[in-house]
C-alpha cells in the first residue's frame, strides 16, 4: 500500500513539474552576479525526503547550484551553536524589513539598534563577522562541518560563482561599509565579507536542501542517526525567521498561501521545512519532511517562480500549511 501510495505522489509530482516548467516566461535568471546568468530560466527541480523515509525526486534533480541566501539559515545557526542565541540577538534581531533583501535603506530606520534581521544581506553579513575565527576558512568551518553531517559529503565552493559575485557586488560592500561605521561587524571588513560571498557559493543540490529541511523539520536531530546536530531552541528560532522573512519581502504572501517556514537563494533554491501535523493522514509526508526545489527563473523579489507556484500547489493538494 504504500509503494502504490509513493508511486501515486511520484506520478503526481512529476505532471506538475512538467506542467510548472512551462510557466516561468514571468520570471528572469539573476544577472547582477555574471555567473548566475548562465542557468538555463525553463530548469525546474525537487526533490521530497519525509521522515518516515519517502523520497520523491522530479525534474531537474542532478543540477548543482550555488546555495546563495539560504546560506544565511545555516550562517544564522552556526553563529548561535557557536557564540549563544543571546549574543546573536542582541547584534541582530528578529523582524522582518518589508524591504528587499539587498536594502540599505532599512538601516538607517532611527532608533533600530541592528539590522532587522539574519535572513537579509545587511543581518546576514553582521552574522558572518560573528563566526569566531581570523580567516573566511576558519569562519566556515563549522558551517561546512555542519552540512557534512546532513548532506553526507564535505560541501563545495563554486570558484567562479565566488570571484564573480566578489568582483561585482557593489551593493553588499556598500552595505559592509555601513555596517562597519554602526559598529556592528565584529571582524575586518574584508574578511567578513569574503566569509559571506564564499558560503553564498556553496555548491548545493535539491537532494542537499531537502536533507537540511528534513533535519529542521525534524528539530535538530538527523533523522537516521538521532544524532542531535542542531539545538532544538535554535531551530524554532530559524524556523520562525524563515516564516517571517525567508521569502524577503513576498514572506508574508508565501505565509498565507504555502504557509510553511521557506528560504530562497537568488540562484533559484528554495529549501522548504514541513513540520509533522498533529492530525495525522495518509500521506506519509504529514508527519514532516524537507523539500528542495530549483528553478533559477526569478520574480522580482528574487524568488523562483516555477518554484513558489510549485509548492503553493503542492502544499494545498496535501494540506501541508501549518495553518
Ligand atoms: N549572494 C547574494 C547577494 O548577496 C545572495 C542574495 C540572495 O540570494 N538573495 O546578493
Amino acid at each position: 500500500n504504500t509503494e502504490k501510495t509513493e508511486q501515486w505522489i511520484q506520478e503526481y509530482v512529476d505532471g506538475w513539474v512538467e506542467f510548472f516548467k512551462k510557466q516561468t516566461d514571468t520570471g528572469k535568471v539573476a544577472d547582477y552576479i555574471p555567473k548566475l546568468e548562465e542557468a538555463d530560466p525553463n530548469s525546474l527541480g525537487i526533490t521530497i525526503i519525509g521522515k518516515k523515509g519517502t523520497e520523491i525526486r522530479s525534474g531537474d534533480v542532478e543540477h548543482e547550484f550555488s546555495i546563495q541566501s539560504i546560506s544565511k539559515v545555516l550562517s544564522f545557526i552556526t553563529a548561535c551553536m557557536d557564540r549563544g542565541i543571546a549574543y546573536v540577538l542582541q547584534r541582530v534581531d528578529v523582524e522582518p524589513t518589508g524591504e528587499a533583501f539587498n536594502s540599505i535603506m532599512h538601516l538607517e530606520v532611527k532608533g533600530h539598534q541592528r539590522p532587522f534581521n539574519p535572513l537579509v544581506n545587511s543581518g546576514a553579513i553582521t552574522t558572518s563577522s560573528l563566526l569566531s575565527g581570523n580567516t573566511s576558512d576558519e569562519k566556515l568551518e563549522p558551517l561546512f562541518q555542519l552540512m557534512e553531517k546532513i548532506i553526507g559529503r564535505r560541501p563545495e565552493i563554486d570558484i567562479d560563482v565566488y570571484v564573480s559575485e566578489r568582483d561585482t557586488s557593489m551593493r553588499n560592500r556598500a552595505i559592509g561599509y555601513y555596517l562597519l561605521e554602526e559598529g556592528y561587524l565584529e571582524s575586518d571588513l574584508g574578511v567578513t565579507l569574503e566569509t559571506y560571498f564564499k558560503q553564498c557559493s556553496i555548491n548545493v543540490t535539491t537532494d542537499d536542501l531537502a536533507r537540511i529541511g528534513l533535519v529542521l523539520s525534524n528539530d535538530g536531530i538527523h533523522p537516521e542517526t538521532e544524532e542531535i546536530i542542531i539545538p532544538r531552541n535554535i531551530v524554532r528560532i530559524a524556523k520562525s525567521l524563515m516564516l517571517t522573512c525567508g521569502m524577503y519581502d513576498a514572506s508574508g504572501k508565501f505565509a498565507s498561501y504555502v504557509g510553511i517556514p521557506a528560504k530562497s537563494g537568488v540562484s533559484g533554491g528554495i529549501l522548504a521545512v514541513v513540520p509533522p501535523r498533529v492530525r495525522e493522514n495518509e500521506l506519509p509526508f504529514l508527519s514532516g519532511c524537507g523539500i528542495g526545489v530549483f528553478g533559477p527563473a526569478l520574480d522580482k523579489q528574487g524568488n523562483s517562480v516555477a518554484g513558489i507556484k510549485l509548492l503553493r500547489h503542492i502544499a494545498n493538494s496535501w494540506d501541508l500549511s501549518l495553518f
